[in-house]
C-alpha cells in the first residue's frame, strides 16, 4: 500500500497550543435488550462504558479495538446519532449533550460522518447529485438550484470525481468512487470535525492508500479535524496523530501513534500490535496469544475488564478497575501497572 508522508498535522503531535474541538467526560451508551418467548428478559448492554478523552482542533485521532468494543457506537454519540445514557460531549466549548433537535441541525453542518459502507450508505434511488446536494438542501444553503449544481460539481472535482457523475446513480460507481461520492456528501456542508466510521475497511487494499491519502489531503486544505474509527492498527498509525485503544466500552490507552506503536504500554496494547507483521525481518517479534475471547458487553468482567485474558493479571485486577491516569505529558494508560 502505498501513502503518503504524514501531513504537518499528522506529524504535529498534539502542540502545547492545541485547542480542544471535542471533549468527551464519562461518555456511556447503554442499550437494553429482551429476550425470552414474551420479551420479558431483558438485559443491558453496555457498549460505551464510561469514556473520557479530547479531540484537538487539526489532529486525527485514530479509535482502535476489536469488533464490538463500542468503537462505532461511541462516534455515533458524539454526533448525536445516539442519545448518551450518560455523560458528557462538548464541541468547541459548548455542552451539547442535552442540545434540543432544533439546535442539533446548525450543530450537524459542523459534524459530520463518513461511513463504513460505500454501498450500504448511498440511497440507490437517489443521482449522486441529489445525494450531495440533499445536505446542501437541509441546511438551506445554496437556494439557488444552478447554484447548487455548481457546488456539487466542485465537490465531486475536490475528491477526484468528473462533474458527470452529478446525473448518475450509485450503482455506476466502484466501491472506492462511492466512498469518494460518501466523502463529498459529508464536505458539502463545511463541517470542523469528521467521524471517518471504519472508511477504508470494505475497500479493495489497493483502493485503501487512495481514500486515506485523500483524506489526508482534504485535512490539510480545509484545516479539518478527525475521529478515524479501525481495526487496520497499521492505517491508523499512517494516519493519526494520536490513537485512543478501546476494549470492551472503555479506552485502554491513549497516546501519540509515534510512541504508542515503538513503547505500547497497556497489555492489551502489546497484543494487539504483536499481531500485526513488521516488514522488516531482522526484527523479531514474539505474538502474544490471549486467553479466549473478547466477553459479552451484557455481563463484562469485574474491575478491569481485560483482566481474564490478560498476560500480566494480579489480584487487585478482578476488583478494582483501573482508571484512565497520565503516565506523561502526552500518555495516558488504564492499567494496575502504571
Ligand atoms: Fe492486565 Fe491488570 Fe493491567 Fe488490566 S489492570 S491490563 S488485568 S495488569
Amino acid at each position: 500500500m502505498q501513502m503518503q508522508t504524514g501531513t504537518a498535522s499528522q506529524t504535529n503531535e498534539k502542540p502545547e497550543t492545541a485547542k480542544k474541538l471535542v471533549e468527551i467526560k464519562d461518555l456511556k451508551k447503554y442499550f437494553s435488550v429482551t429476550s425470552g418467548t414474551f420479551r420479558k428478559n431483558t438485559q443491558t448492554v453496555r457498549a460505551v462504558d464510561g469514556v473520557t478523552f479530547d479531540v484537538f482542533k487539526g489532529e486525527t485521532l485514530g479509535l482502535v479495538g476489536e469488533s464490538g468494543c463500542g468503537k462505532s457506537t461511541l462516534g455515533r454519540c458524539i454526533l448525536r446519532l445516539y442519545e448518551p445514557t450518560s455523560g458528557e460531549i462538548s464541541f468547541d466549548g459548548q455542552n451539547i449533550t442535552q442540545l434540543k433537535s432544533e439546535y442539533l441541525r446548525s450543530l450537524r453542518r459542523r459534524m459530520q460522518i463518513i461511513f463504513q459502507d460505500p454501498y450500504a450508505s448511498l440511497n440507490p434511488r437517489m443521482t449522486v447529485g441529489n445525494i450531495i446536494g440533499e445536505a446542501l438542501v437541509i441546511h438551506k444553503l445554496f437556494a439557488d438550484i444552478a447554484e447548487r449544481q455548481k457546488r456539487v460539481a466542485e465537490l465531486l472535482s475536490i475528491v477526484g470525481l468528473r462533474p458527470e457523475a452529478l446525473f448518475r446513480y450509485p450503482h455506476e460507481f466502484s466501491g472506492g468512487q462511492r466512498q469518494r461520492i460518501g466523502i463529498a456528501r459529508a464536505l458539502a456542508v463545511d463541517p470542523q470535525f469528521i467521524v471517518c466510521d471504519e472508511p477504508v475497511s470494505a475497500l479493495d487494499v489497493s483502493i485503501q492508500a487512495q481514500i486515506v491519502n485523500l483524506l489526508q489531503d482534504l485535512q490539510a486544505e480545509f484545516g479539518l479535524t478527525y475521529l478515524f474509527i479501525a481495526h487496520d492498527l497499521m492505517i491508523v498509525k499512517h494516519i493519526s496523530t494520536r490513537v485512543a485503544v478501546m476494549y470492551l466500552g472503555n479506552i485502554a490507552e491513549v497516546a501519540p501513534s509515534s510512541e504508542l506503536y515503538v513503547d505500547p504500554k497497556h497489555p492489551y496494547t502489546r497484543a494487539l500490535l504483536s499481531a500485526v507483521p513488521i516488514a522488516d525481518p531482522t526484527r523479531k517479534k514474539s505474538r502474544i496469544m490471549l486467553k479466549g475471547e473478547i466477553p459479552s458487553p451484557i455481563n463484562p468482567p469485574s474491575g478491569c475488564k481485560f483482566h481474564p485474558r490478560c498476560p500480566e493479571v494480579m489480584e487487585i485486577c478482578s476488583e478494582v478497575t483501573p482508571p484512565l491516569i497520565h503516565i506523561s505529558e502526552k500518555r495516558q494508560v488504564a492499567c494496575h501497572l502504571y
